[in-house]
């Protein structure tokens, strides 16, 4: 076997050139990559490899010599261990430095496209944002602990809250802490697979201050529920839905297949701007709600719309972009794979009045093909794809139709620079705006505006 330049144990001094999509600074050591955890771009640093591949190392930073000039101290006591954030020891301005650097480094590397990336747009306050919490409950030495999966690990670390989240579900966390002691609810234990509470989650509707509690257990029965319910929504008031779910298998997917609703709605709504949303438990809402206004404000002035256009909407979830355009268009089409999403966005359509705005459950890349055939000539689409982003046939058949404008929305600039390439010869680029819905982690949306060559 060929010698390695690395070996395990052994401490050697080495450059960070460049950070992975976790948060992994990255340097090499004769040409052979090392990542390596809290460590940042253009820090000079000794490292102890901790783990050797074929192909790759990993270590851990021993000493920094050369700082970066945005490295703070993390605020988070439990930034260390939790792993949920990757980027607090980062000033805020360097994070929003380095997504906006990725962004461009990806449309060159993967899109094989030298192009001009817009300042990524932050906020105010970087911390506090997340309107959606959910924490997996189990117990550590007879006591009940609520919090975070140590990385790489099925082990429950207690959190006494979560700097990045909004400050009353860390409370309503640590009080359902304490209900779970007085009503003798036992945690779920994976291993054994007894014992019933397995995850609380708790969304918040923004604007309307209406929060909403998912109690996901292993039985059927919660025993003492009616109590449990009266203490939350006395103690929190501002609970209007509380639903439980019943998850009863061996498994880490969070939710199972059966709910009930055990006080209130079984929604909560929220506003994005002056458009009204209903949220169930199970759909897909953006999380950072500051930060969603910004994004759907950069879609909305990219559309520049007078009230005749048609726009697809692909990759709609429960409908909010489309609805968001929906008063100033003169019809919106969106599709989605996901049966529920499909009836949350015609339930939010007709919420709002919106006769315009029309639903197709089904695979983005079937679906278009169908409008295509039925002559739906949209002046504008916009599509906000999962991180895999678009399917092939998706991008041949927007490409075919020669649709004007295309504004893509993208979680995962790897997969954007992808699919922009695949559309290069045929759109123009005007726009690219990183937008930081994720502060404090590393994730980036991108949103990129392009006309019809
Ligand atoms: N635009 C929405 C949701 C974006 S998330 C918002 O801003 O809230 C991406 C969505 O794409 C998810 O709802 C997911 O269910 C959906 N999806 C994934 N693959 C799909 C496909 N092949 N066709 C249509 N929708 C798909």
């Amino acid at each position: 076997m060929k010698q390695l330049p690395v070996k395990k144990n052994e401490i050697y001094d080495v450059e960070i050139t460049s950070i992975t999509h976790n948060g992994l600074g990255v340097g090499k050591i004769d040409n052979f990559p090392i990542f390596i955890k809290n460590a940042l771009p253009g820090e000079s640093i000794s490292v102890k490899v901790i783990v050797v591949k074929k192909n790759f190392a990993v270590g851990r930073v021993i000493e920094i010599y050369q700082e970066n000039e945005f490295r703070v101290k993390p605020k988070c006591s439990i930034y260390k261990d939790c792993g949920g954030c990757n980027l607090q020891h980062l000033s805020y301005l360097g994070q929003l430095k380095i997504k906006k650097d990725l962004v461009k480094e990806q449309f060159k590397r993967i899109g094989k496209l030298d192009v001009e990336v817009n300042d990524c747009i932050g906020m105010e306050n970087s911390f506090g944002y997340r309107n959606k919490t959910q924490v997996p409950f189990g117990t550590v030495n007879n006591k009940i602990v609520a919090g975070f999966y140590k990385e790489n690990t099925h082990e429950i670390i207690d959190m006494p809250g979560c700097d990045i989240q909004d400050e009353i579900m860390d409370n309503i966390i640590s009080y359902m802490k304490k209900i779970a002691v007085k009503y003798e609810i036992i945690p779920y234990n994976e291993e054994l697979n007894i014992g019933n509470l397995r995850h609380v989650i708790v969304r918040k509707g923004y604007i309307t201050n209406e929060y909403m509690i998912t109690l996901v257990t292993k039985d059927n029965d919660i025993t003492n529920y009616e109590k449990i319910v009266n203490d939350l929504i006395t103690e929190f008031p501002m609970i209007k839905s509380i639903i439980q779910n019943i998850n009863p298998s061996k498994t880490n997917t969070i939710l199972g297949d059966k709910q009930r609703i055990l006080y209130g709605e079984e929604y909560i709504f929220d506003f994005i701007g002056d458009v009204k949303f209903a949220i169930s438990s199970r759909s897909f809402y953006q999380v950072n709600p500051v930060q969603t206004k910004k994004l759907y404000d950069i879609i909305l002035e990219y559309a520049k719309l007078t009230g005749q256009e048609t726009i697809i909407d692909a990759y709609c979830g429960i409908g909010t972009i489309g609805l968001y355009l929906s008063k100033q268009a003169k019809a919106i089409y969106g599709v989605e794979i996901v049966p529920d999403a499909i009836k949350d966005a015609k339930l939010n359509a007709r919420l709002n009045n919106f006769s315009n705005a029309h639903y197709e459950e089904g695979k983005a890349e079937e679906v278009i093909k169908k409008w295509q055939k039925e002559n739906i000539n949209p002046d504008i689409i916009i599509v906000d794809p999962p991180r895999k982003g678009c399917d092939k046939t998706f991008l041949d058949t927007v490409i075919n139709m020669k649709i004007p404008k295309f504004i893509y929305v993208s979680c995962d600039p790897a997969t954007l620079a992808r699919d922009i390439n695949t559309l290069s010869a045929h759109y123009n680029i005007l726009e690219i705006q990183p937008v930081d819905m994720f502060p404090q982690t590393m994730h980036v949306e991108t949103v990129v505006l392009m006309s019809r060559v």
